[in-house]
């Protein structure tokens, strides 16, 4: 048996606009370690180019709802009117078959999965400035003025809970980010509390 055969569940998170989703499009052409993005539901429609299955399951208000009902939701949050949301099911079977399951979600689902998974690891993906924030939601030009406003007062709500976090990471280049997060991945896989059971196990059967 291997030393540290369950893979880890690492929660990316941050502001709007901070570049987490190209941070975790360059952890993963990285590779090294085994990890898997876990696809969100969402009510939001898609965006052009969005395809259901790859970035998210599009699913209507009354499908997630049922989704919440039935306890199959790792955690959900409701952001900018519109509902996002783990399903269990797949991130613990990954877990279990040892891959590293990569969680990209705001804040209000961040801290459930503390709650739930006292293992998982929380990294908040920080802005090098506040201008700079401004200026990445407002370029994109894929949301209107009100959704931009309303990401913004978001945004400010979400910096201020870092502090729940395990690490945080400055995007202040994308490499530079998902560097870090690849170190930290390893670095948590080596921590004692991992793996001295197993130790323990080997022992055991040593004796
Ligand atoms: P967007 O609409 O730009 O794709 O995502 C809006 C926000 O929802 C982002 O901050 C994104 O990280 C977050 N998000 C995406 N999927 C989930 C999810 O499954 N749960 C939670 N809590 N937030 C999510």
């Amino acid at each position: 048996m291997k030393l540290d055969d369950k893979g880890i569940l690492i929660v990316i998170s941050g502001p709007s606009g901070v570049g987490k989703g190209t941070v975790r499009s360059a952890l993963f052409q990285m590779g090294g370690h085994d990890l898997v993005y876990s696809i969100s539901m969402t009510t939001r429609k898609p965006r052009v180019n969005e395809v259901h299955g790859r970035e998210y399951y599009f699913v209507s208000h009354e499908e997630f709802e049922n989704y919440i009902e039935e306890g199959k939701m790792l955690e959900y949050a409701e952001f900018v009117d519109h509902y996002y949301g783990t399903p269990y099911d797949k991130v613990k079977q990954q877990l279990d078959s040892g891959k590293e399951v990569v969680l990209e979600i705001e804040v209000q689902g961040a801290s459930q999965v503390r709650e739930k998974m006292k293992d998982a690891i929380l990294i908040f993906i920080a802005p090098p400035s506040m201008e700079d924030l401004y200026k990445r939601l407002t370029t994109r030009g894929t949301e209107s003025q009100e959704v931009i406003q309303a990401r913004i007062e978001k945004a400010k709500r979400e910096i201020n809970l870092a502090y729940m976090y395990d690490y945080i990471v400055v995007n202040d280049t994308v490499e530079n980010a998902a560097d870090k997060i690849m170190a930290i991945i390893r670095a948590e896989h080596a921590k004692v509390e991992r793996t001295i059971h197993k130790y323990k196990e080997m022992l055991e059967v040593n004796k």
